[in-house]
């Protein structure tokens, strides 16, 4: 395997920054996740906008053209082989001495991209099963509409799912509604068909396969309500599933040990999934 660092492809094994980049240290940067399917990438102009938005949230410099880091993705998605997988982009403020402020003298951003292959049979079979989702109090920062980095509340509300055997861990706010996974966001679908998700305020990341799956939904003409849902209305509802660019439309089939529906993947959430690529871009 194959990764870009800074100005070099290196042998993944090899990849390295310096222990004082302010990714490592502060958690100073920023991310995207795009999916590749047939070695194309999937929404990359889409996930490009989210990647400037998010770094000037952040006040970093985008650290070059877009169409050049394009050429990267393209680049190490290639040398890596990949055809089904996603490919990785961090963007950190750079490397200097540790001090919490900006640095001064400004820095060079920090860039890493790597990509990976996921077996699609897996991702297919996992979605006709369907998965379980437990629920976790809201404990991040009020600005999760940026994409950074900082996902040590993620990495814990994951780990709290696969130790209770889950797949997912849903967020829910003080005022008990879901905002969204640890790494996905949360959909339902009520028992007189109307398709829900919560509002992108900065209270959720404003997902690429959420919006796309937006205008599939609107061109089946499906009734759509961008609201929050309490988690009680999720596990009485007909569907429910969440989105990502690694799993797409992933149908969810338990919340916290309580069955949804009769406990088999939701018609339209795999109707939904199966009809996701006709409305992303591939380039
Ligand atoms: N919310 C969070 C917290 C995420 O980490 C992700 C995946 N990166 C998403 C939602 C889904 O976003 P996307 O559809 O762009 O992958």
């Amino acid at each position: 395997r194959i990764a870009y660092v800074n100005g070099m492809y290196v042998p993944h094994r090899e990849a390295a920054v310096h222990v004082e980049d302010r990714g490592y240290q502060f958690a100073d940067g920023v991310y995207e996740v795009c999916e590749v399917r047939g070695g194309r990438l999937i929404d990359e102009r889409r996930h490009m906008e989210r990647l400037l938005r998010s770094l000037s949230e952040l006040r970093i410099d985008a650290p070059m053209p877009l169409s050049s880091l394009g050429v990267i993705l393209r680049e190490t998605v290639r040398r890596n082989r990949v055809r089904d997988g996603i490919v990785y982009l961090q963007v950190t403020r750079g490397v200097a001495p540790r001090d919490h402020a900006f640095p001064k003298k400004g820095t060079m951003p920090g860039v890493v991209v790597t990509a990976r292959s996921i077996d699609a049979t897996k991702g297919e079979k996992t979605a006709n099963e369907g998965i379980a989702v437990i629920t976790v109090p809201e404990n991040r920062w009020p600005r999760v509409d940026i994409k950074s980095v900082s996902l040590l509340p993620n990495v814990l509300a994951k780990q709290a799912a696969r130790e209770a055997g889950a797949k997912e861990a849903w967020y829910v706010d003080a005022g008990g509604k879901v905002t969204e996974g640890s790494s996905s966001n949360a959909w339902i679908v009520t028992k007189d068909g109307r398709v829900v998700t919560r509002k992108a305020d900065s209270a959720i990341l404003r997902g690429i396969t959420r919006t796309v799956l937006l205008d599939v939904l609107r061109d089946h003409g499906l009734k759509l309500e961008e609201r929050a849902f309490t988690v009680e209305e999720a596990q009485t509802a007909r569907e429910a599933f969440v989105t990502s660019a690694s799993q797409l439309v992933m149908p969810v089939v338990s919340i916290n040990g309580r069955t949804v529906a009769n406990g088999e993947p939701g018609m339209l959430s795999l109707a939904l999934r199966r009809d996701f690529h006709r409305f992303a871009e591939t380039n």
